[in-house]
């Protein structure tokens, strides 16, 4: 059986990481963001570490529902069984709630969380047809626990987490086992410029180990939430 991989936003950080790891390991893998090179260098990565599977890159805002469900069509046409869906996309601004940008919370609920909601309810589609599949959401610490200058982020990863409870019990009927992902500080491009010492983080490498591996577990255990902090707790 061929397996395949949806993940949201793999072309930088954390989904690049899960899409390699999992393309290493022979899976087919899907994904979509809004930088066409970016994509055109995904599809050449992922060839080099999976020649046999087919994998594929879209161009997609998934700030847009239209942009959501025509990548989730995409999916459903070029794979008959997805295996996994990652819903990783996502956009992290500092501020408080009382001053922050007008149209902050709106950007991040629409990135962060619409974009998860509407990808879901494509690919599940095909979960269901199939009664088997697993989907990842990426929430953060920011999700568990309010703290100083996390703003709407922070309100849009509570609703995540939310959005994970609430597949987890929606989905257990039809044998989909749901997790959500809860990291602390993991070094990307978005921590590149903050001037903070690269021990006090986690690598995306590390969350991707930690994902396949739940994903390899048999259906009938579910592990519905993990909290990752590096070593020395959160920034
Ligand atoms: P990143 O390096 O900035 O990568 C984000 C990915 O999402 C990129 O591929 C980006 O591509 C894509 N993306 C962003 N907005 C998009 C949109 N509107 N439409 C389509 N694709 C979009 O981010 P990261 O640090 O790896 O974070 C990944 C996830 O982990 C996020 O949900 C984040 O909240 C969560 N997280 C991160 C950390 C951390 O410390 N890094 C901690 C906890 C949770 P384009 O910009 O080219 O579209």
């Amino acid at each position: 059986m061929s397996r395949c991989l949806v993940i949201s936003g793999a072309t930088k950080g954390i989904g690049r990481s899960i899409a390699m790891k999992f393309a290493a390991e022979g899976y087919s893998v899907a994904t979509c963001s809004r930088n066409q090179d970016d994509l055109d260098n995904f599809l050449l990565e992922m060839k080099k570490l999976n020649s046999k599977g087919s994998h594929l890159a879209v161009k997609a805002d998934l700030r847009k529902k239209s942009d959501c469900n025509s990548f989730g069509k995409a999916c459903l046409d070029s794979f008959s069984e997805i295996s996994v869906l990652v819903n990783n996309a996502g956009v992290f601004l500092p501020g408080n709630v009382l001053s922050e940008e007008d149209g902050t919370l709106e950007k991040l609920i629409e990135t962060n969380l619409y974009s998860a909601y509407y990808l879901t309810r494509s690919i599940a589609e095909r979960m269901i047809e199939n009664k088997r599949g697993h989907i990842f959401n990426i929430s953060s610490v920011a999700g568990i626990q309010a703290y100083e200058h996390g703003g709407s982020y922070s309100i849009s990863k509570f609703a995540m987490q939310g959005l994970g409870k609430v597949l987890r019990k929606e989905l257990m009927q039809h044998n989909i086992s749901v997790t959500n992902l809860v990291p602390g500080a993991t070094y990307t491009d978005s921590w590149s410029s903050a001037g903070i010492d690269r021990d006090r983080f986690m690598e995306p490498e590390d969350l991707a180990k930690i994902i396949f591996t739940i994903s390899q577990l048999p259906a009938r255990t579910v592990v519905e939430e993990v909290i990752l902090r590096p070593m020395k707790g959160d920034i």
